[in-house]
């Protein structure tokens, strides 16, 4: 996972592996921990919120396009999360 680079499509804001998002269910947690998924109620965040208070710009972006890396490392990663996304029940 060394090639992989996560940060924010819009600002370069790179998360630091902190709980910083919040479920609809009142979990917090670090989204990119899960690839988007809710560890509490399974729910798939397809957007992920840039992280105002942390340093970042507080806008949306597509969840996929925060990975950066070689292309066919991220390809091949983002298939990976998809994959779990078609996944409806969460194990
Ligand atoms: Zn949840
Ligand atoms: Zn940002």
């Amino acid at each position: 996972m060394d090639d992989i680079h996560i940060c924010c499509p819009k600002c370069k804001w790179e998360p630091d592996g902190q709980a910083y998002w919040q479920c609809s269910c009142g979990c917090m947690w670090d989204t990119f921990s899960t690839g988007a998924r809710c560890p509490d109620c399974g729910r798939v965040w397809e957007e992920t919120q840039c992280i105002g208070h942390a340093g970042g710009c507080d806008k949306m972006s597509p969840h996929l396009d925060w990975y950066k890396g070689l292309d066919d490392i991220i390809q091949r990663l983002k298939e990976e999360i998809k994959e779990r996304w078609r996944v409806k029940e969460y194990a």
